[in-house]
């Protein structure tokens, strides 16, 4: 079983030497730590004109995204 291949944009739990460790949670403020069960959120894209044209278009784009709980983003 391999928890940390799961799931569409879910990761396993944080090892305590992920790059995601100590960043801000957005949604609760909390940094990420050891353990904990992070997933990326898309935001959109941003403030990078060329992204926006591409996503007004339905076209694949480089899109912002931050990383917070899963649980905060899932509950
Ligand atoms: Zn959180």
């Amino acid at each position: 079983m391999n928890e940390h291949a799961s799931r569409r944009g879910r990761f396993g739990p944080l090892p305590a030497d992920h790059p995601s460790v100590g960043t801000e949670c957005p949604a609760c403020k909390q940094q990420l730590k050891a353990g904990d069960v992070p997933t990326l959120v898309t935001i959109g894209p941003g403030d990078d004109p060329e992204s926006r044209e591409r996503a007004r278009e339905g076209r694949a784009y480089n899109a912002v995204a931050v990383i917070a709980h899963e649980e905060c983003v899932h509950g």
